[in-house]
C-alpha cells in the first residue's frame, strides 16, 4: 500500500462515518417515526419494492452454485477499531493496515468492509432483522462492504450494485464467544446515545462469523435504516455465531437517551416478486481463510481435511524435502 492510499484509509472511513452516521435523529423504531411511517417523513425509498429484510421463506428459495465468497484481509487484527452508539444501534468503525475484500460468491464486484453493526430486540425470541420461515434470532450482525469501483460512500449510494453486506445471525448459548468478549468493555461504555470508545483489543472480522461462509441466501435489497438506498446485495449465512445471555444484556442496556433503544429491528418487508437463491455448495468447494485454524474461533470445530490430491502433494513436497 502506497502512502498516498495508506493516508486515504482513515479519510475513507470518516467519510463512510459521516454518511452513514445519524446526524438526524428524527426517526425511531417505534411510536410516530416508526418503520411504517419513515417513507410519510420524508424517507421516500422506504417505501419502494427492493426493501430489507425479509423473511426466508426456506421452501420458496432457488438452488443457485454461487462459487464460494472471497475473503481477503478477514484475519487481519484491525490497526483501531472503535466502537460507537449512534442512537439506532452498536457500530464498529475500523482503521487496517490492510482493508478487508470480499469478491467472488456472486458478487457483482469486489467490496471493501466500511463498518459493522448489530440488530436485537428485548427479548431473545426477537432482534434480527431477516427472519427465516418466520423465525427471528436474538441479534443480527451487519457487515457493510461498499463496491470498490465507488470511490466514494456517495456514489455507491446511488448505484444498486454499490453496497454488499453481510447478515450473521446470533443464537443464544452458554458458550464463551471469545471475540464478543473483546467487544464488551467498549459496550458497557457506550450506553448513552452518541457515546464511542475505542476497543482496546479489537477482534479479527473472521472471528466474528460463523465457520461455514458456503452457505448462504442472497438477494438484492437496500438498507435497512433510513434512507434505506435500494443498493445492496445481501448475503445471509445459514450457520449462526453463538452469544452469552450476559452478553445481549450488553445490548439491550445501549440507551436512545434516556430510553433504552430497546429494539432495533425494522420488520420484514414485501419481496414484491423478488428472488431469494441459496447457494450449498458441495463440501471440495469449501473456503478456508487464510490458513486460519479453528483454534482462533471460540468453539473449536474440526480442521477441514484437504483433497485426496492435494494430500498427495503435501506427501511429494515434503518427502523432495528431505
Ligand atoms: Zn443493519
Amino acid at each position: 500500500m502506497t502512502a498516498a492510499s495508506r493516508l486515504l484509509v482513515p479519510v475513507a472511513v470518516l467519510a463512510a462515518c459521516i454518511a452513514l452516521s445519524d446526524a438526524a435523529h428524527d426517526w425511531a423504531y417505534d411510536g410516530e417515526a416508526g418503520p411504517e411511517k419513515w417513507s410519510h417523513i420524508g424517507y421516500n425509498q422506504c417505501s419502494g419494492k427492493r426493501q430489507s429484510p425479509i423473511n426466508v421463506v426456506t421452501n420458496r428459495v432457488i438452488r443457485k452454485h454461487f462459487k464460494p465468497i472471497e475473503f481477503r484481509h478477514f484475519d487481519q487484527i484491525p490497526r483501531e477499531m472503535n466502537m460507537t452508539n449512534n442512537y439506532h444501534s452498536a457500530r464498529a468503525t475500523l482503521e487496517w493496515d490492510e482493508i478487508p475484500l470480499i469478491g467472488s460468491g456472486g458478487l457483482p464486484g469486489e467490496y471493501e468492509v466500511i463498518n459493522f453493526h448489530f440488530h436485537w430486540g428485548r427479548k431473545d425470541f426477537k432482534g434480527s432483522e431477516h427472519t427465516v420461515d418466520g423465525e427471528s434470532y436474538p441479534l443480527e450482525m451487519h457487515i457493510v462492504c461498499q463496491n470498490t469501483k465507488y470511490p466514494e460512500l456517495q456514489d455507491a449510494l446511488q448505484h444498486p450494485d454499490g453496497l454488499a453486506v453481510m447478515g450473521i445471525m446470533f443464537e443464544v448459548s452458554e458458550a464463551n464467544n471469545r471475540a464478543m468478549k473483546r467487544l464488551e468493555p467498549a459496550l458497557r461504555q457506550i450506553v448513552k446515545g452518541g457515546d464511542s470508545v475505542a476497543v482496546e483489543e479489537p477482534p479479527r472480522l473472521l472471528e466474528l462469523m460463523p465457520w461455514n461462509t458456503n452457505d448462504f441466501y442472497r438477494y438484492d435489497g437496500s438498507l435497512t435504516t433510513p434512507n434505506c438506498n435500494e443498493v445492496v446485495t445481501w448475503t445471509i449465512f445459514l450457520e449462526s455465531v453463538k452469544i452469552t445471555e450476559k452478553q445481549l444484556e450488553l445490548f439491550r442496556a445501549l440507551k436512545r437517551n434516556p430510553v433504552p433503544i430497546g429494539r432495533n429491528y425494522r420488520p420484514p418487508q414485501h419481496r414484491f416478486g423478488r428472488s431469494v437463491f441459496l447457494s450449498k455448495p458441495e463440501e471440495e468447494d469449501s473456503v478456508v481463510f487464510g490458513g486460519i485454524t479453528a483454534e482462533l474461533r471460540n468453539d473449536a470445530r474440526p480442521l477441514r481435511v484437504p483433497p485426496l490430491p492435494a494430500l498427495l502433494a503435501m506427501l511429494v513436497i515434503c518427502l523432495v524435502g528431505r
